[in-house]
């Protein structure tokens, strides 16, 4: 079951970058993992995925503790300042970045770590105001502030959209978070590298990566319907 969405998900990605004229290795499938148990993960595992996302820093720790070393773990989902000292050293990438002062305690932290973390700042491209996420018109001035943070790496920027029956709908905030970090990148600032676009999930990650996503986020079209318990 699971096996067979992911190769649905792993044809749908082949299709957009196709349509979209861009090599399949420049978008990384991140299977988001949230509440599923471990049985289904090491079912994904094993059919050669290594990006797993996790919105919790509990159960990404929980989890990174007992499932295979070599997989890479992406924090997606909003991030406490308390939380940050768990999960340094144990993830690959921080999505949600959206304040200073979350950033400062991760610089804190990987200096008190010995190591340098990778970032993406989390913009709110739809102006949704039920969403984590830094507007559009001060991204930029945020990257600027974060990128004096020795231990902290800008690798690009991540999205959220609206959730939406039609993702078409939601080209558009695609469109924009691409453009915002090209203005950005083309500003050469030190220290902040916007190669990374994070943004597309179960319903849109097609339209996002026509749109130029290099990070897809899927759990329920991998894993099917979440159960909270
Ligand atoms: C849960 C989650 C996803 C995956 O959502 P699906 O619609 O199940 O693909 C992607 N990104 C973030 C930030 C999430 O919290």
């Amino acid at each position: 079951m699971t096996s067979d969405n992911l190769k649905i998900v792993e044809s749908n990605i082949q299709a957009a970058c196709m349509r979209s004229g861009r090599k399949r290795d420049e978008v990384t499938l991140i299977a988001v993992s949230k509440t599923q148990p471990l049985d289904l993960i090491n079912e994904v595992y094993s059919n050669g995925i290594r990006n797993f996302g996790e919105n919790k820093v509990i159960e990404l720790v929980n989890k990174a503790d007992i499932l295979p070393k070599d997989i890479k773990w992406h924090l997606i989902g909003h991030l406490q300042r308390n939380k940050v000292k768990n999960i340094i050293k144990r993830v690959e990438l921080i999505h949600s970045v959206d304040s200073y002062r979350l950033a400062e305690q991760i610089n804190t932290e990987s200096e008190k770590a010995d190591c340098n973390t990778d970032i993406l700042i989390q913009v709110n491209v739809s102006g949704e105001n039920t969403k984590f996420g830094i507007s559009p018109d001060e991204t930029e001035a945020l990257a600027r502030k974060i990128a004096e943070l020795k231990r902290i790496h800008i690798k690009g920027l991540m999205t959220i959209a609206p959730f939406t029956l039609e993702p078409e709908e939601n080209r558009i905030y695609f469109r924009k978070l691409k453009q915002l970090s090209v203005d950005i990148q083309g500003k050469n600032i030190d220290n902040i590298d916007m190669r990374e676009l994070s943004m597309g999930m179960t319903g849109d990650y097609e339209i996002a990566i026509e749109e130029g996503a290099t990070f897809v986020r899927v759990g329920t079209g991998i894993f099917g319907e979440r159960s909270y318990e």
